[in-house]
Parts: C-alpha cells; structure tokens; sequence
C-alpha cells in the first residue's frame, strides 16, 4: 500500500524570515519536495534542508501545480510555496484546479493543506501606518487571465463604493496603460489629493515606501513588485502615516460639516461607524452663518458620490437599472444615515437660569428623536437630527439662548457674578464669548472667568483662567480640571488692563492653534512650549509624595 501524498501550500508572507508563521516554517521542515518560482525559493532558502528543489520560471505556475499534484500522489509530501498568502493571487486555487480537473476528492484523494500567509495587503499598510481600517478590496492589474474591462468594472465600482483599494501587479514593463486609467477612474470620485501609499519589497532588504496622492502617484516608480494602496475618501495624512479613520461622520456642529470624536467616546458601540475629521475655524458670531452656508455647500459624502456614480453608470449602460432598483433598498439602509446636530446651549455668559419658556423650546427643537444632555460646563448639549442647523439656531436664539459649536473648540465658562449682581467685569466677559467662544482648536479649551478674588466654579482650574479685581486681570494659564495630576493654572499676570488681556488671550489661542497637536491638551502644549507669548511655563510639582505601599 502506497502511503497518502500531502500537499503544503504554503504562503510564506512578505519576504523576511520574520514574518513566515511558525507552521509555515513546520511545512517547509517537514516536506520532501519544495516546488516554486525561482525567486520565492531563493527567499526561502535558509530554511531549506535536504529537500529536494523544483524550481520553475514566473509563468510557469500551471506546470508548477501540476508537477505538485504528480509528486504527491507517488506519496511524498509536497510544499508548493508563494510569497504572501498562498490563497490571494497565491497557488492555492490553481492547485485545487488541477486537482478537481482529475477527480480529487478531499476523502479519496491526496491530502491538502493551505498554509495562509502576510498578504501585500497587510504587510504594506503595516509599513504605512493605518490604512486598511476599512472596507477595502484587494484588485490585480493584470489583464494577463482578466480582460481589462472586467477590471475596469472593479476599480469603478471601488470607486464608487468608496473602499482602500490595493493594487496588485500594478505595472510592468509592457502594461503601463491600466495603473493610469485605474489612476483616472478613481479621480472622478476622489480628490486628488487622497492619500496613496506605494511598497516597493516590503520587509525586503530592497523595501521602498513613499507617501504620496492620488494626482500624483504617477510621478512615481511603480512596477510588478509595488503594491499600492490608495485611500478612501476619509483617509488622513498624520506625521508622514497613512490612516483611515473607522468610520463616516454622521454628527457635525455649527462651524464644520464633520466633527471630531473625542477620545472618550471614540469606543463606544454607537460612535464605532463615525470619523476623525477636522475642519477649518471661524469665529463663533461668523461661523453660525458661515457654517450654515458650509453645510449646505459640503463636498458631497462618501455614499451621495456612491449614488451619483450609480446614476452615471446607469447612463453609459454600464449598469441596468434593474440591478441598481433592485439594491437600492439595501444601498439606502446602509447610505442614508441622517446627519445629527450636535450644539451646545446655555441660557447666557452669566445667566444659569434657563426659564421655562426656554426649556420648552430645547424640547420642541429636538423631538421626540434628538438629546439633551446635561453637562459640568455650564451648557447642555442638544443632540438634532437636522440638516437645517440656521433653523434651529435661530429657534433656540431667539428664545434668549447661546448657541455654540461644541468638540475641540474654544468655551467660556463664567462664574454668574453673584447671581447676576456684580456685573462690572460682565461686559469683558461677553467680549471674550464673542471672540473667542467656539474658536476651533487642536482640542477642547476652556477659559474660566471669574467677576471677583473669590473666583468661584473653580475658574483657575482651568485651560486658561482670568479673574477680575478692581477693574484688572489676573491671567492664569496651563489648568487641568480633572485627572489624577489635576492641578490648577499657573499665575503668568496680574493687573491686567482688559485690552492687555484681551490681547494676549488672542495671541495665546493663536499659537495653540497654529502649533499645537492635534487633540493634544492646552496644558501640555504649554508645557511642550515653555514660553507662550513671553509667559514662561513652571512644572507643577507636588509639595509631598508619598509612596503607597499598593504601587501606581
Ligand atoms: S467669582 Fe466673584 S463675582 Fe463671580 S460668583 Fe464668585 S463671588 Fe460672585
């Protein structure tokens, strides 16, 4: 009796002994015959021992799995190797064709193992930081099997489903057309400055990564061992690294179409679907009109271009109509999420008190389907499923209510000046509201203005702190309200005039915002810094420590 014939097809990843699995390197170990292209057995061969070699030209991977095929079934144990996944453009699916062109059952006949492997795909966007965070498709250029067309079909429809593309075998030294029509194909539905990413070799000793765009990925080398990933319309550019945030926005505020989530909420199961975006600032006062007008101008999202592409494809014939109807009750179940509001609302700079005429108006506004939630900021958020934000800002504004942006924006946070009593300093603070309230920043600020020494609310806790005395300012700068290291606003002035003050609030909130980090916090900017505008940061340090016998 013969003994049973096994063949290992075995993806052995990128290139670099560090990245083949451990049964991979068992397969190899373990097989009397390696078959392989030339240069995939050449990558291995450190861990070749006295297996016998069949090694055979790129093109020739038919004769390869035949010759696999014949070798197992005499009873040896077969490895048939591939770089990356043996099951993604690998031999896997040409060695089970051979076997099912000659009756191979998996009960009857030799034995199969697929031993998966790094594809292009991960090892690349592991060089690039984070870009396959999201529906993405793997489509080869090759129209050496495929006909062009039917790859064209796939990069449109790519396109028009907004995935991270990776293109395989993107050009060679005689297919140089297809990477630029792919390039032109997805240009109609992303900006040209959409984030690109071409690995050449990775992990090999000749590895080549550049970052580049969409527009101009063409002004690069690229050939048959560059895989190149091209972002989706979220795709973002961080510190020279390519990442895809995991989501699509759905929350937007007064000054931007898009609004960042923070940190906090970034896990939780409702926000999972949504964006890290930013977004240009503009002043509070301007930004409610200018980012009404911004809104209603947004480029077009990821799933009304889909649609629109639809719509285009169905008039060139590409798509029947049929097909498009008969989907689009699943399209519009995963495209048309509504856009929700999401505004902060306090009765006034000073003012606590929200009246019931104006509470009544924040529960009509919204709905039975919106939110309203409570805060320790002297506001409420209100959480409007709208598209119409002028609308609802001037509902709520005109019952006697502040409406601001909310995120990584500017916000006041005013004592209430002894119930409303002492109001001396009320007018610098509605000034400060006016100019600085909801002015975008790398992350969330709050400036604490107290009317009088006693400076309630904890006002110098805060980003940065102002307390009014005797017609003068004290500025107090680098807070952290809350934490474990919670500590309060360094002292930088006192006696202030207000338009010193207020000069030097401008100044300050300018250099944060043009040199700060994104989401990184004002107090650690300052520190990082060290000199805000001539005012010098001084650690914070506490008086006593003492070790606790539980550790951190
Ligand atoms: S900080 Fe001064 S003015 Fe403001 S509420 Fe307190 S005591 Fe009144």
């Amino acid at each position: 009796m013969t003994t049973r014939g096994k063949l290992l097809v075995i993806g052995f990843g990128p290139g670099s002994f560090a990245h083949i699995t451990d049964r991979a390197r068992e397969a190899i170990q373990e097989a009397d015959v390696i078959i392989g292209y030339n240069t995939y057995v050449d990558l291995i061969r450190g861990l070749l021992t006295d297996q016998e070699i069949v090694r055979t030209g790129m093109t020739e991977e038919v004769s390869r799995a035949i010759e696999a095929v014949r070798q197992a079934e005499m009873g040896k144990k077969v490895a048939v190797i591939s770089s990356g996944d043996a099951g993604v453009y690998g031999m896997a699916g040409l060695v089970y064709e051979v076997l099912i062109e000659q009756g191979w059952t998996e009960a009857t006949g030799v034995e199969v193992e697929v031993i998966p492997g790094i594809s292009a795909i991960n090892s690349c966007a592991s060089l690039l930081g984070a870009p396959v965070m999201h529906d993405a498709c793997t489509i080869s250029l090759s129209d050496h099997l495929t006909p062009w067309e039917v790859i064209a079909k796939r990069v449109e429809a790519a396109g028009m489903g907004d995935f991270i593309v990776a293109l395989y075998n993107p050009r060679s030294g005689r297919r140089t057309r297809q990477i630029v029509e792919t390039q032109q194909i997805l240009l109609k539905y992303r900006s040209a400055q959409t984030p690109v990413g071409l690995v050449k070799s990775a992990y090999r000793s000749s590895q080549q990564v550049i970052l580049t765009t969409l527009g101009e990925m063409l002004e690069h080398d690229i050939g048959m061992l560059t895989t190149v990933i091209i972002g989706n319309t979220s795709t973002k550019v961080y510190d020279g690294k390519m990442i895809t945030p995991r989501g699509y926005q759905r929350k937007y505020t007064l000054d931007r179409a898009e609004q960042p989530i923070q940190m906090n909420e970034r896990l939780l199961e409702k926000n999972e679907p949504w964006a890290l975006h930013g977004g240009d600032a503009t002043e509070r006062l301007e930004a409610l009109k200018a980012g009404v007008a911004q809104v209603k101008s947004t480029p077009r999202s990821s799933a009304e271009l889909a649609m629109d592409a639809v719509s285009l494809l169905v008039n060139r014939g590409v798509l029947e109509t049929a097909v498009v109807e008969r989907e689009a009750h699943v399209q519009g179940a995963l495209f048309a999420q509504p856009l929700i509001l999401e505004i902060a609302v306090s009765p006034g700079v000073g003012n606590k008190k929200l009246t019931p005429k104006q509470m009544a108006t924040m529960l009509e506004v919204v709905g039975e389907d919106g939110e309203i939630e409570y805060t320790p900021n002297h506001y409420v958020i209100l959480r409007v499923t709208t598209s119409e934000p002028e609308q609802v800002a001037s509902v709520l504004e005109a019952a006697g209510m502040i409406v601001q942006p909310v995120g990584s924006v500017v916000q006041l946070k005013a004592c209430d000046f002894c119930n409303m009593e002492k109001t001396d300093s009320y007018p610098q603070a509605e000034e400060i509201m006016q100019r600085f309230g909801g002015l975008t920043v790398p992350k969330e600020l709050k400036i604490g203005f107290a009317g009088c020494g006693m400076a309630c609310y904890g006002s110098v806790n805060e980003d940065i702190a102002m307390v009014y005395r005797q017609g003068k300012f004290d500025l107090f700068l680098g807070g952290k309200a809350i934490g474990r290291n919670a500590h309060p606003a360094q002292r930088v002035a006192e006696g202030l005039e207000p338009a010193q003050l207020l000069s030097a609030v401008e100044q300050i909130l300018a250099e944060y915002k043009a040199k700060g980090y994104p989401d990184e916090r004002f107090h650690k900017f300052f520190k990082r810094v060290g000199n805000l505008v001539g005012f010098h940061h001084e650690d914070f340090t506490a008086p006593l420590v003492i070790e606790s016998i539980c550790g951190d």
